[in-house]
């Protein structure tokens, strides 16, 4: 995948940046990837489809695309999906087109995906892709805020618990590991990696040209 983009004062051509967000559920990546959707207009998100059910609070369409598992399987044979994994009891997918169009349309993209579909997503771009990991404070912490969301049974937070262990072994193959002690500064980390990466002289396919001429 290699997609040109044209987004920056010097309207240097840039590929865009495929963004990868990883946590165990309730280390806050949902409120991290919320605000840097706000602040990042040139950021869109990719959408998964689950076969999991809805929770109270959640949008078709916009949090997931909430689908039946025969359709998620016809999904899988028709290659619609860019990486898909069974996490929990659940199959999670990501769709290609929308990823696609949002690069097409000069967007970069937003993940949010577990390890297995980090690791899917870099070995599909050619390792073109950028991987955060947010750590909890402490796993003490992480069930505590388990608890207070309140969405789960208690043997669901077990399982939560038992599956954030197992998700955080995996810390070591991502290029950014933060540890959420404090969300605003967060969030401020994960913007600046954002911003860094984007400038990535690697990325800007368009710099030699201005470069060129600056030297002539
Ligand atoms: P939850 O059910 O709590 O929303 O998500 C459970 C886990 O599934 C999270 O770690 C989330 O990052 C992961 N996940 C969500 N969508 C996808 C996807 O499309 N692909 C993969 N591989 N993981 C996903």
């Amino acid at each position: 995948m290699a997609f040109e983009r044209d987004p920056d004062p010097h309207g240097f051509k840039r590929r865009g940046v495929l963004f990868v967000l990883s946590s165990p559920s309730g280390a806050g990546k949902s409120t991290i990837a919320r605000k840097l959707l706000a602040a990042e207009p040139k950021l869109g998100m990719s959408v998964s489809a689950t076969t999991r059910p809805i929770r109270p609070g959640e949008t078709d369409g916009k949090d997931y695309h909430f689908v039946h598992l025969d359709k998620f399987r016809q999904m899988v044979s028709d290659h619609e999906f860019l990486e898909w994994a069974h996490v929990f009891d659940h199959r999670y997918g990501t769709p290609k087109k929308p990823v696609y169009d949002m690069l097409e349309s000069g967007q970069d993209v937003l993940f949010d995906i577990d390890w297995q579909g980090a690791q899917q997503l870099f070995q599909i771009a050619g390792g073109d892709v950028v991987r955060v990991f947010i750590l909890p404070p402490s796993m003490e912490e992480l069930r505590d805020r388990l608890e207070r969301r309140a969405t789960d049974s208690q043997d669901i937070i077990d399982r939560r618990m038992a599956r954030a262990e197992r998700e955080v072994s995996h810390w070591d193959s991502y290029d950014y590991v933060l540890v959420n002690d404090d969300v605003e500064e967060c969030f401020e980390s994960v913007r600046t990696i954002l911003a860094a990466e984007r400038l990535k002289r690697s990325r800007q396919t368009g710099l030699i040209g201005f470069v060129r001429g600056l030297m002539k």
